[in-house]
């Protein structure tokens, strides 16, 4: 099962247009940040990635989260639930208003399993309205929960035109106790132009991680908004891949 599972995975992103179904951004794609060229202007070569961050906001994380993507300049793309959304203006306001981007993660971040097509397009819908009052538009980005959709599911988003976005790098931050292992992963991690970092911002360990990868010693890695890789721009590519140690 698992190794259909995964053909699966590795076979829709290439057969279907990025703009339905985005895993990672493009390796060829060397996308500019607004200070930099492709590390041509700095001495450490640029690595651009996409920092997303679902499940939130919660109240005392994203905003210290929120605070240390400016210190660094950082955008990222937080995948919001819509009940928190609502519970939480400000900092939906906030995170618009800093540069970064919406993507809808359901009201309730409902079991996949346990939840039908019907309920879960429902969800996404409620969650549109949630961030058109608050910000004036809908996110088109749409993270599933646990990344699992069913046909129905992936269909009625299409349907939609949505861009379905899941990620190719995972710390796994949910599942750490303390912030001596979340600063292991980010040692070992060896990015790769164009990775979606998945992590959470109902958890505190985010917050740790994107200081410590933009701090990195031996490349610069740039945080780009999910859209970003969604725009079509081939250039030479960045594959620079070196661990942070
Ligand atoms: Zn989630």
């Amino acid at each position: 099962m698992n190794v259909i599972r995964q053909f699966v995975k590795n076979t829709i992103p290439a057969v279907i247009p990025r703009k339905l179904y985005i895993v990672h951004g493009d390796v060829n794609q060397c996308d500019s940040a607004p200070d930099a060229n492709c590390g041509n202007t700095h001495s450490k070569p640029l690595i651009n990635i996409a920092f997303t961050f679902d499940d939130g906001p919660h109240l005392e994380i994203t905003p210290q989260l929120l605070d240390v993507l400016q210190k660094h300049e950082q955008q990222a793309t937080f995948f919001v639930i819509g009940e928190k959304a609502r519970k939480y203006p400000q900092l939906i306001e906030r995170i618009v208003s800093e540069g970064h981007e919406l993507g809808n993660h359901t009201l309730t971040h409902s079991e996949p399993a346990q939840t039908s097509t019907r309920d879960f397009l429902d969800e996404i819908q409620q969650t549109d309205q949630i961030l058109e009052q608050i910000t004036g538009r809908k996110a088109n980005l749409v993270r599933p929960p646990k990344g699992k959709l069913n046909l129905g599911k992936l269909l009625g988003l299409w349907r939609q035109r949505r861009t379905v976005v899941l990620w190719d790098t995972d710390p796994r931050d949910y599942l750490m106790s303390d912030n001596s292992e979340i600063i292991s992963w980010c040692q070992n991690y060896q990015p790769v132009s164009g990775n979606f970092c998945l992590m959470h911002d109902n958890h505190p360990y985010a917050i740790e991680a994107v200081r410590q990868l933009s701090e990195c010693q031996h490349t610069r890695i740039q945080s780009l908004a999910v859209s970003h890789w969604l725009e079509k721009k081939t250039q030479h590519s960045t594959r620079t891949k070196q661990a942070c140690a």
